[in-house]
């Protein structure tokens, strides 16, 4: 296994506003063969080679900018907290590196959205000291995410205390119900499956529209097989039904999709009983 840092996307615009990928690192984390455990070694291999789609993983964070605003959406691997070994043995996050040559200045973040709580979304809430990163943005994340992760029996896992709670000791964490909008261009909506808070963001302007899909997908095989669930999914049935409905939806309106662990965005459309992405636009 090995993971290194590749050269960034370009931005995607969406009327006024830009949505900038800004990749933490990619590599061979999490092979298909890992991710689809359920499906016959051979289906699998029929299925990688009918799209040609050996494409390794990445973790992209992405921003919003434009509007007045800076918002992020999901903060990544994270570093070394406290000294400790950072979540990939061997890799060191240049993440705050790529966000200043982004332009992003960490003090003037107004809005950091967690698509969800797994390790590799929450990751640079916090500084290694585990202060928030963003000291002048609220941190968004749905109540029932908070709930699932943050309130039961794993409220102690590394990741909550490190990356949730040094943010709500702050005073900087909103939780958030059903639809949620950010402002006239920027909604969070609930897409569970993955996890039961799971939230994808979408951004409508200038009569153009695009979904940040967080871990809707994690491999473009799902794009052309839509009900395929990974291995990752808390509910594989729901994941699925939300996948549909939100490609489903982008096809329906020429929108674009990105998401945190595929490589690049495009436009959505229909393609059998799937979805293809089309040149980014
Ligand atoms: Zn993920």
């Amino acid at each position: 296994m090995s993971l290194h840092i590749p050269p960034q996307p370009e931005p995607v615009a969406v009327g006024r506003r830009r949505v900038v990928p800004l990749i933490d690192a990619a590599g061979d984390v999490l092979p298909p063969e890992r991710l689809f455990p359920h499906l016959p070694a051979a289906e699998l291999s029929r299925l990688l080679a009918e799209d040609g789609m050996r494409s390794p993983m990445v973790v992209t964070g992405f921003a919003i900018l434009g509007g007045g605003k800076t918002i992020l959406v999901d903060t990544c691997l994270g570093g070394r907290k406290q000294g400790k070994s950072g979540p990939f043995p061997g890799f060191t996050s240049r993440w705050m590196t790529t966000l200043a040559e982004a332009g992003i200045d960490p003090g003037a973040v107004d809005i950091v959205v967690n698509t969800h709580l797994h390790h590799d979304h929450v990751g640079w809430n916090t500084t290694d000291e585990l202060e928030p990163t963003f000291p002048a943005a609220r941190y968004l994340l749905a109540e029932k995410e908070y709930e699932h992760f943050a309130g039961g029996r794993i409220r102690h896992a590394r990741r909550i205390s490190e990356c949730i709670v040094p943010v709500q000791k702050a005073g900087l964490l909103d939780l958030v119900t059903g639809v949620h909008r950010i402002d006239d261009a920027v909604r969070l909506l609930p897409a569970p499956g993955h996890t039961p808070g799971h939230l994808v963001v979408e951004i409508s302007d200038g009569g153009r529209t695009a979904v940040i899909g967080g871990d809707l997908i994690h491999h473009p095989l799902q794009l052309s097989h839509p009900d395929i669930s990974s291995s990752l999914c808390d509910d594989p049935g729901q994941a699925a039904v939300s996948r549909h409905r939100v490609l489903n939806d982008l096809a329906d309106r020429e929108g674009i999709f990105l998401a945190t662990h595929l490589t690049r965005a495009g436009t959505v459309r229909r393609r059998g009983a799937g979805f293809t992405l089309h040149d980014s636009p």
